[in-house]
This record gives structure tokens, C-alpha cells and sequence, in this order.
């Protein structure tokens, strides 16, 4: 086995593991769901890879979590049977943070801690969580599949520096050792260990064994902490709304509640189960081009792969979830999934399911705006992206509009309001709220009692360039060039000497002036013409460089 090795964290780890131990010291029991988390991680890759190779799995234990509780020593450790690691799996995995961003996560923080710990969960640096409560951290860990002699220990004090050595191990799996801080003692307690286990792992779909040494009278004793069945398998009238929230933050890592969550059974020709959750806060990556989204997948209760996002639309990114597609090949890929029919059709149906789902919360106008001010943004990128369901995405949209100049509208409320007689859907687009309602474009509108909807997010120019019509009821820019207001379009103009006049001196900033009657108070105004680029997406176009 290879001599003890000194190798320092990357920078970034360093920073991280300083501002989790002093940040997020309110909320120390993650640890435990985070290291839970991960031994249950291995052992569905474990499982997952005896599908190709039985000989991984020959010795025949069954997958299982041991927490063993050591008062003498000061010590919890978590371990499991699990695929486990060799020595570049260990120095890879533990000493770096694989995923990109971490810069921009650190950027992120705020000095608020329970803002900063519920980034750091949505972050997967849960290994890390260890040292909020130990001072040192011992893992001992064998590949599954390699032999005894192939053990490898890795330590540190979370002060900058690891150590890697060679080991003996008898059985492949990890296991975390963790050498309690003085004031994190309370985790040597059983009862404190239980409380921990059923608020955050109840759901893991393997045994947490819970192993107590003999003290006293007492014997030691073992005993299983959680029910260990895939919730997703189970009958929806047997899971309560705290297992299903339980639930959502073990596959989220977020630690609010979600909005709201639909588990469905499919069955017939294509067979399915999906359990879908609505987050009740965007993650700090939402936009990020490269950022996780997808649902997790098995099949027959086999984890497949995390972030499948072939399930669902690029818009619906911030659904979170399970599929369990007992049809699919167990060795289904990445690339396979792309263009696998039934996948196709899945993803049809559990994108209706979605907007399903957010129809039935905006029945809460109240609840809906919460989902609406974290989720709105992405959700209007369905109107370009998804044709198909664009009348649907359309009446899940909210606006402010001249009707109602505090809250939002619908587009379904507005037609309510709408005089028969009136034959389109009136906005206008803006940079910021206040200079849509500032706009000498509504002077006319007012006027004649016509509702605008205002428009000033970035992405409203781009997607209600996808969306001419709702209900067969036109949309129509209120800046744009003619308008079917009964007004005298271009009414007397070459008659009139001011137009003419200002036509000639602005002759190279305009391509024409008109006399109107749309003004009421303002002198003059700057419309589009019909074919024109509005200003929000040029500024667009320019931002993405064309
Ligand atoms: P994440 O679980 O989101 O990948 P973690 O910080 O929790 O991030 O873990 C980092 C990596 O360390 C894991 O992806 C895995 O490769 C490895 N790892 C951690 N714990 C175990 C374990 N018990 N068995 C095998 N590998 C593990
Ligand atoms: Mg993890």
C-alpha cells in the first residue's frame, strides 16, 4: 500500500470549508443528511453497476447505512457498503470541488446564514458539512471489486490540508468517521441521532442501521431508523405530506418546503411513475447555462442517473423530481434517452403535468405570486420554446397593466374586462415598470379607457414575438405604428406645414412624422415602425453578441 501523502485543498475548498463552519453552525444537523445522502449514492451505484457486473456485489451483503455511535472515542461514523474508492477517486472527490462555479457560488454568500446554508445544500458540497461538527474526519474506503489490500484512508482537520494512505480493509464500502467537536457531542446520543434521521432520511430506500456499544446494564444494540422503501413506489394515500416534503429536500438538497408535488402511476402501455415538486425558491443557478436540471432517474427502483433532463423542457428547469420507468434498458445512456421514443412521449405528458400542476396553484392567487416572482422569468421561455402548449403557458403568464397598477393581471382577466367591441390585446414594452406607466404611448389608451399590459422584463419583447394571439384575440403593440383606434391615421399630413417642416429637419433621424391623435398631453412621441426591432431586443441582441 502506498506511504501517507500530504496534499493541500484546492483554494476554494479551503474558503468553503471556513464559511460553512462558521455559517451555517445553526443548522449543524445537515451534516448527517449529507453524509446519508452520499452512502446512499453509493449504494445505488453500486447496485447499478452489478447490473453489468454480478461478481461486484458476489459477497452478497445486502446494500445497508451503519451509523455507530462510539462515546469513548468521540466518535459518529457513517458507513455503508457501497461502491466505494480508490486513491485518485478520494483525492478527486474529497480534496476538490468537481463542479464548476464554484466562484460564482462563493460570490453568492451573504453573510445571512440561513440564506448562505441553503445555497451550500443546493451546492452538493455536502461532503464538506462533516467538519461543522468534527475537528477531524477519517474516511476509510475500498472500491467494490478491488482486493483487501486496496484500502485507502484519507484525514484532515479542514485546516488546509489532507492526508492519503495506503489501507487494509477488509470489506469494500466507506466509512466517515467523525471525531466530534466538543460542543457537537449532543450527536453521540441516540435519541438525538433518531430525531436527525427521521426528520431528514426517513425516505432513504435502504436500511439505516443505527449500532449503539454495550454501556452500563445496556447491551449493545442495532436498530433500523427508517421505513427503507422508494417512496415513489408507494400509494399516494399512504404517504403524508411530510414524508413528501421530507422527501423533496433529500433530492433537492433545499431546505424549505416545496410549493406543491404531484405523483403520478402511469400504467398501460407505457408504464411509469413520476413524482414531480414544484421548489418554492429559484436556485442561485437557475440561468446558468451549465447548471443541474432534470429529474432523477430509475428504473425498477435502480438508480440511473441524476439531472435526466431529457424528461422535461428546458423552461420547466425548475421542477424537481423522480421518474421510474420500469420499461427503459437498464443501460440506458445519456445519448440514448435524446432519441428514445418513449422518452419523447414521457416527456410530453409530464410537461402537461407541470402546467397542470401550476394551474391548479394559480386557483391561489397569493400562493401562485410566490411561484411566479422566483419562476416567472423561465416560464416565459416556454412561450417561445413550446409551441404546442402555448395557449396554456399563456394563461399561467401575469402582468402589471394599466388596470391594475399594483398587483398583476392575467391575460384571462383581461379579456373579461375587455369591451366586445375592442379587437385586440393592447401592451406596451419598457425598460423598468415606472417607464411603461410614464409613457406618452398610453396618453391615448387612457383616454379612451383601454386597458395596457406593461411589459419590462427582459425576455417580453423576444416571447410575445411568439405569441400573436391568445383565445384568437390579437396582441398589439401599443407603440407600434397604426393603431385600429379609430384615429385618422396620418390624418391631413402632407397638407400639414409643421409636418412637413419637421419632416425635412429630422429627415435623418426618422423615417417619417405623422400627425396623431393618439397624444393627449405629451407634444410628440417616438413610435416603431411595424417591422422595427424594439429596443429590449436589441439591447439583446447586442448582449449576446449579434
Ligand atoms: P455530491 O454528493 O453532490 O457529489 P459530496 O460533497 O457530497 O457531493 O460528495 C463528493 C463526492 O465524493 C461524491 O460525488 C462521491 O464521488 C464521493 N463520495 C462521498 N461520499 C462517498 C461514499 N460514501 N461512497 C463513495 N463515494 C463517496
Ligand atoms: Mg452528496
Amino acid at each position: 500500500s502506498t506511504e501517507k501523502q500530504t496534499h493541500g485543498f484546492q483554494a476554494e475548498v479551503s474558503r468553503l470549508l471556513h464559511l460553512m463552519i462558521h455559517s451555517l453552525y445553526s443548522n449543524r444537523e445537515i451534516f448527517l443528511r449529507e453524509l446519508v445522502s452520499n452512502a446512499s449514492d453509493a449504494c445505488d451505484k453500486l447496485r447499478f453497476q452489478s447490473l453489468d457486473n454480478p461478481a461486484l456485489i458476489g459477497e452478497g451483503a445486502e446494500p445497508a447505512i451503519t451509523l455507530t455511535i462510539d462515546k469513548e472515542a468521540g466518535t459518529l461514523t457513517v458507513a455503508d457498503n457501497g461502491i466505494g474508492m480508490d486513491e485518485s477517486d478520494v483525492v478527486d472527490n474529497l480534496g476538490t470541488i468537481a463542479r464548476s462555479g464554484t466562484e460564482k457560488f462563493l460570490a453568492q454568500l451573504s453573510g445571512d446564514q440561513k440564506k448562505d446554508a441553503q445555497l451550500i445544500g443546493q451546492f452538493g458540497v455536502g461532503f464538506y458539512s462533516a467538519f461543522i461538527v468534527a475537528d477531524k474526519v477519517t474516511v476509510e474506503t475500498r472500491k467494490a471489486g478491488s482486493d483487501k489490500a486496496s484500502g485507502v484512508r484519507w484525514e484532515s482537520d479542514g485546516q488546509g490540508e489532507f492526508t492519503v494512505e495506503g489501507i487494509e480493509r477488509l470489506q469494500p464500502g466507506t466509512a466517515v468517521i467523525l471525531h466530534l467537536r466538543d460542543d457537537a457531542r449532543d450527536f453521540l446520543d441516540p435519541f438525538k441521532i433518531r430525531q436527525v434521521i427521521n426528520q431528514y432520511s426517513d425516505h432513504v430506500a435502504f436500511p439505516i442501521n443505527l449500532l449503539t456499544p454495550a454501556e452500563g446494564d445496556a447491551e449493545e444494540s442495532s436498530e433500523t431508523l427508517n421505513s427503507a422503501t422508494a417512496l415513489w413506489q408507494r400509494p399516494r394515500q399512504e404517504v403524508s405530506d411530510e414524508e413528501y416534503q421530507s422527501f423533496y429536500k433529500h433530492i433537492s438538497h433545499d431546505f424549505q418546503d416545496a410549493l406543491s408535488w404531484s405523483h403520478n402511476k402511469v400504467e398501460g402501455a407505457l408504464e411509469y411513475t413520476s413524482l414531480l415538486y414544484l421548489p418554492a425558491r429559484a436556485p442561485f443557478d437557475l440561468y446558468h447555462r451549465d447548471a443541474n436540471r432534470g429529474l432523477k432517474l430509475y428504473v425498477q427502483r435502480v438508480f440511473i442517473m441524476d439531472d435526466a433532463e431529457q424528461f422535461l423542457p428546458q423552461y420547466l428547469r425548475f421542477v424537481k423530481g423522480v421518474i421510474d420507468a420500469p420499461d427503459l434498458p437498464l443501460n440506458v445512456s445519456r445519448e440514448l434517452l435524446q432519441d428514445y421514443g418513449p422518452v419523447q412521449k414521457i416527456r410530453a405528458a409530464l410537461t402537461k403535468r407541470v402546467l397542470q400542476m401550476l394551474k391548479k396553484l394559480s386557483n391561489d392567487e397569493e400562493q401562485y405570486k410566490a411561484f411566479w416572482s422566483q419562476f416567472g422569468q423561465v416560464l416565459k421561455e416556454g412561450i417561445g420554446e413550446d409551441a404546442d402548449n402555448r395557449e396554456a403557458i399563456a394563461a399561467l403568464l401575469r402582468f402589471a397593466s394599466t388596470h391594475e397598477e399594483e398587483g398583476v393581471t392575467r391575460l384571462d382577466a383581461y379579456l373579461e374586462r375587455k369591451p366586445a367591441e375592442q379587437e385586440s390585446i393592447y401592451y406596451l414594452l419598457a425598460d423598468t415598470p415606472s417607464a411603461a406607466l410614464n409613457s406618452p404611448h398610453l396618453e391615448v389608451f387612457r383616454k379612451k379607457g383601454i386597458e395596457v399590459l406593461l411589459l419590462s422584463d427582459p425576455v417580453d419583447e423576444w416571447m410575445v414575438s411568439y405569441l400573436d394571439s391568445y383565445k384568437d384575440v390579437k396582441l398589439v403593440n401599443a407603440a407600434r405604428g397604426e393603431l385600429d383606434l379609430d384615429e385618422a391615421a396620418g390624418e391631413a399630413e402632407s397638407d400639414n406645414p409643421l409636418v412637413a417642416r419637421l419632416k425635412d429637419s429630422l429627415a435623418e433621424q426618422v423615417e417619417s412624422v405623422r400627425a396623431t391623435r393618439r397624444l393627449v398631453d405629451s407634444p410628440s412621441c417616438l413610435v416603431l415602425a411595424e417591422d422595427q426591432l424594439g429596443p429590449q431586443m436589441r439591447r439583446m441582441l447586442e448582449a449576446a453578441g449579434q
